[in-house]
């Protein structure tokens, strides 16, 4: 990057807070997604709205990319920055800007943290659902950007659907409002939900205006045990064909269950197929019947043991074991590919019967969790990528699994994003008219293409 065009960016943001470093840029050269990797121009943290419009003004002028990080949590290369481009990164952009509690709304600037948000409105009695597996680390940002999902998806939805507003700027510096907090609003074109899920390549959100709910009474959280994983995969259609939505379906076949015992250390059984973390949420009463309904499906599928939190603290141990799972299974390997394969719920056993299959004939170790009552299962290949032929059978087994979803219904991605890591998979699942529908959008957002380029097509 040139020194001028560095000069005028520190005027914008300040010295202190324009990183160009060799170690910085190797650091922020990356994400979470395993064999990719770049190296930026330079790394910016601005403080405030104007200085991100100045930024894009300045980079548009000049035809330098530009990638919006929060915490480099995704999974998909989202966050991968274009060679000698600019990271703009929303660390210092951290305010709870405001929480309504007439309208029920929070606003707050990309940065925040997901948990510190779930903290503040649940101290004051209200629920800002989506949980990401990463909530203490992720932002909201990032979330709105990858539409991320969570663990209380199943009852509760993903951050689409509790996007109100936005405030976006755009690929030329222009400022963008869109929605708000008003629940009904028809006017023209819905762009708050075309800009969710856009991955950091329409605009840059500024800020963020999300729906709250009251929060819930009481949770009771159950473990259920599956000598058998097919059983535990009938268990979870079962629950859903019975009209019981728990808030949290999530599950952990053997190999995630192991790793997450060495690690967490939380009292897993090691000698099941699988298990199923399950939450009820809601008034006491009700969740009453609704566990006692779940418990009553489970043991028609052969769970061989039934586990009830009896308090916070066993409740939290036990959502722990869920929480880690990916943290424990990356431990094992130094390569760890966590996939997203989604299905219809109807399918989970079919699917769960292909990534073992695809694991078996490609030789490869795949340990799978998920939420497995959204459908969402995480295959994740633990791996070295130093191994070039290991690495090209997971990759193999993947596209086998992908294959897999698609012809069932499903999909490439529940939650994690296209970014680079799944582009190559998009036209299998939209077709052409899909390219050429979601091409066409990004040419009127940002016809330079200068917003976080290469990723999704
Ligand atoms: C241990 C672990 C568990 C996880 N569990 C889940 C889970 O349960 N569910 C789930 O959905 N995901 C999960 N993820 C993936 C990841 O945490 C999410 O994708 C998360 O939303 C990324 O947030 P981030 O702040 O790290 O964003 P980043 O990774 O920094 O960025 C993600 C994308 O958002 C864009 N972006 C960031 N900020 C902005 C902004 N202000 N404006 C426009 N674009 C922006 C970036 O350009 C990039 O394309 C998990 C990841 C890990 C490592």
């Amino acid at each position: 990057m040139e020194q001028s065009l560095i000069n005028e960016l520190k005027n914008i943001v300040g010295e202190q807070h324009t990183l160009t470093d060799r170690e910085s840029l190797a650091v922020y050269g990356y994400d979470s997604t395993p064999e990719l990797e770049s190296c930026p121009g330079a790394v910016l943290l601005p403080g405030c709205t104007d200085e991100i419009a100045r930024i894009m003004r300045l980079c548009h002028g000049a035809g330098v990319s530009v990638t919006a990080r929060g915490s480099g949590t995704n999974l998909s290369g989202g966050s991968i920055s274009d060679n000698r481009g600019v990271v703009l990164q929303t660390s210092r952009l951290n305010r709870i800007i405001e929480v309504d509690e007439e309208n029920l709304t929070a606003t707050v600037e990309p940065g925040v943290i997901t948990s510190v948000l779930h903290r503040e409105v649940e101290s004051r009695g209200l629920f800002y659902p989506p949980d990401p597996g990463s909530m203490n680390i992720s932002t909201m940002g990032g979330n709105v950007a990858e539409n991320s999902g969570g663990l209380r998806g199943l009852k509760y939805g993903v951050t689409a659907d509790y996007v109100m507003g936005l405030e976006t700027i755009l690929a030329d510096g222009d400022l963008l409002r869109t929605g708000g907090k008003v629940v009904k609003d028809v006017a023209g074109y819905s762009l708050s939900p075309l800009l969710v899920s856009s991955e950091g390549t329409l605009g840059i959100f500024s800020a963020i205006t999300v729906k709250l709910i009251p929060k819930p009474q009481a949770k009771i959280t159950m473990l259920a045990h599956f000598p058998v994983l097919q059983d535990a995969a009938l268990a979870v259609s079962a629950i859903i064909a019975a009209r019981v939505i728990p808030a949290t379906l999530e599950f952990l076949d053997k190999v995630t269950i192991k790793c997450v015992e060495d690690y967490a250390h939380v009292g897993l059984p090691l000698d099941v197929d699988a298990v199923l973390l399950i939450e009820v949420d809601g008034h006491p009463a009700v969740i009453a019947e609704e566990a006692a309904a779940v418990e009553g499906i489970c043991g028609k599928h052969r769970c061989s043991f039934f586990q009830t939190a009896q308090n916070a603290d066993e409740a939290l141990k036990l959502a722990t074991a869920r929480r880690t799972a990916l943290s424990a299974l990356a431990r094992l390997k130094p390569t760890t590919i966590l996939e997203d394969a989604t299905v219809p719920r109807s399918c989970i056993a079919a699917m769960l019967q292909v990534i073992q299959a695809s694991a078996k004939k490609y030789n490869v170790t795949i340990g799978t969790f998920g939420h497995a009552g959204d459908g969402n299962l995480h295959p994740t290949c633990l791996t070295d990528e130093r191994d070039k032929d290991e690495i090209r059978r997971a990759h193999a087994a993947f596209e086998e699994i992908f294959d897999a979803a698609i012809s069932m219904g499903g999909t490439i991605t529940g939650e994690h994003g296209v970014g680079l890591a799944k582009k190559k998979y998009l036209p299998r699942l939209v077709g052409e008219s899909g390219i050429r529908a979601m091409r066409g959008i990004k040419q009127a957002f940002d016809p330079k293409g200068i917003l976080n380029p290469g990723k999704i097509f």
